[in-house]
């Protein structure tokens, strides 16, 4: 019987799951899948290997109701996919790892309870987080859990880059800047290391630009600053989030608009960023797409952003080595890249546009600035790697 790993990243409205098949220090999938729509219209799919469905099976709102209930169907599904192998634990994205889990951890009754003291951290994210460890634990008691935090990366940030300008004792309560999209920046620094492994050595910034954004400093592979702070909200705009904000507008919604806590952390989180600025949608290929001047002024913004946020971590770092772009935009978007980097011309940055309208992996110019590359990130991958050698390392 070969060796397999299960790798769960919950979500608030779905949980994005893969099976992986295990070969010594190594990890390939075989199934990855997905529950969308937890509490509206839920919807299990998944693919094998080759790309073949083998489950597309909706869900009434009742069943499938909260995350727990989706981690059970997504159980359900896959234990009879484990006849042929021997499942030797489950990895799992978890937003928070507090001020001081800097690595992932084996998921046991003190490590969970302290995890539950993240919750007010994080509070859209941690719970959904923890309900599929609870599950599997009930269902499989003895099966070794791995929690892997999207905040352990950015832990060895310097001081500095770890504190708002607050009083300090609430830096000494939590109030600091995790960063997240950890598992993101180690897995793209370790292809980069692949690749190049001089650059990987050097000043690197990694701008990971999907639904979620941020950027990422980083010194010989080490995160040095991020552009997310206390929250998820932080940093560039993103699909519906605002980013960085004055956080008088706060006290002006609340104070002069009598807006609830809860209603302003709703538009905060899903009425802003590119929903908010354009008033048409948070998808970039859409406000690429359209010749409405709030579509376009909102991928300005975004582009603007962006290249600030370079500037600000090359400042940080004290130079620039490499610029790294991944997710769904920085993957795929030579219009976004390209736009963010006639920015950073002052930094010596110059794009082959060729090399970007094909999406290549090297797409700066001939030149000495920094160069500059497309790297696909793989965060599931990054859990299964991680915990594959925390299993191994405690066996
Ligand atoms: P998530 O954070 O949900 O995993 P992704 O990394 O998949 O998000 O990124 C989603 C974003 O990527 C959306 O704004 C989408 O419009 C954008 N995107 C995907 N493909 C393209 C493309 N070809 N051009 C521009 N934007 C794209």
């Amino acid at each position: 019987m070969s060796e397999a790993l299960f790798v769960v990243n919950a979500g608030s409205s779905s949980i994005k799951f893969k099976l992986y098949r295990v070969a010594g220090t190594d990890a390939a999938p075989m199934v990855s899948g997905a529950l969308d729509g937890i509490g509206t219209r839920p919807r299990l799919q998944a693919k094998d290997e080759t790309g073949a469905v083998v489950i597309d099976r909706s869900f009434t709102a009742e069943e499938i109701a909260k995350p727990a209930d989706a981690q059970h169907a997504i159980s359900d599904f896959v234990a009879p996919l484990l006849t042929e192998h021997d499942l030797i634990g489950v990895g799992h994205r978890v937003v928070h790892g507090g001020p001081h889990y800097d690595h992932p951890v084996l998921v046991d009754d003190e490590v969970l309870k302290t995890l539950e003291g993240f919750i007010p951290l994080a509070p859209l994210h941690q719970l959904t987080n923890l309900d599929p460890i609870r599950v599997i634990r009930e269902r499989r008691p003895d099966l070794p859990q791995v929690a892997c935090f999207d905040t352990a990366f950015h832990r060895g940030h310097p001081e500095v880059c770890d504190r708002f300008a607050l009083p300090r004792e609430l830096y000494d309560d939590g109030v600091r800047r995790y960063g997240f999209h950890g598992l993101s920046y180690e897995y793209v620094s370790g292809a980069l290391r692949e690749l190049a492994p001089e650059l990987a050595h050097g000043r690197l910034v990694i701008c990971h630009l999907g639904s979620g954004a941020s950027a990422c400093g980083l010194i010989d592979g080490r995160s040095q600053d991020a552009t997310m702070g206390f929250t998820a909200l932080d940093g560039l705009p993103m699909g519906t989030r605002c980013g960085a904000l004055d956080p008088g507008v706060v006290l002006h919604l609340i104070e002069q608009k009598g807006m609830s806590a809860a209603e302003v952390g709703h538009m905060l989180y899903h009425d802003s960023g590119l929903r908010g600025l354009s008033g048409l949608s948070n998808d970039m290929r859409e406000l690429l797409a359209s010749d409405d001047p709030a579509a376009a002024m909102a991928v300005d913004y975004f582009c603007l952003h962006v290249a600030q946020a370079v500037a600000r971590l090359a400042v940080t770092l004290g130079g620039l080595d490499a610029l790294v772009f991944t997710a769904g935009i920085g993957e795929r978007s030579p219009e976004v890249r390209a736009r963010v980097c006639a920015r950073l011309g002052l930094l010596g940055i110059s794009l082959d546009e060729v090399a970007n309208a094909a999406n290549e992996t090297w797409i700066d110019a001939d030149g000495p600035g920094p160069s500059v590359l497309v790297i696909p990130t793989d965060e599931e991958r990054m859990i299964a790697l991680a915990t594959l050698r925390l299993l191994r390392a405690t066996a």
